[in-house]
């Protein structure tokens, strides 16, 4: 008896929708602070400047190990963030029009 190859057999299982995996606390809503630069926070001294950047740097580094360890890139998380906010903005406008 010859045993056929299915497709399922050599494709892997999809993965879910990464936005719907991810934890929260690696959205990008929880990213620790949007910007450093001397223009958005003028206060800041340079030693906490450089302590908020790598705070950041941290943050980005745990998500991309995080897309790692579960089987997406980075890039699928970025896509998936870029459709969502369009997916919000055009629900907004939606709801405002009558
Ligand atoms: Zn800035």
């Amino acid at each position: 008896m010859t045993v056929m190859k299915t497709r399922e057999e050599v494709t892997p299982a999809p993965l879910p929708p990464i936005l719907e995996v991810l934890p929260a606390a690696l959205r990008r809503d929880a990213a620790p602070v949007r910007c450093v630069c001397r223009h958005c926070t003028p206060n800041l001294s340079d030693v906490q400047r450089a302590a908020h950047e790598r705070v950041q740097e941290d943050w980005r580094a745990t998500r991309i190990a995080w897309c790692e360890a579960h089987g997406y890139q980075l890039l699928d998380l970025i896509q998936a963030e870029k459709e969502a906010t369009a997916d919000r903005v055009r629900r907004r406008k939606s709801a405002g029009r009558h």
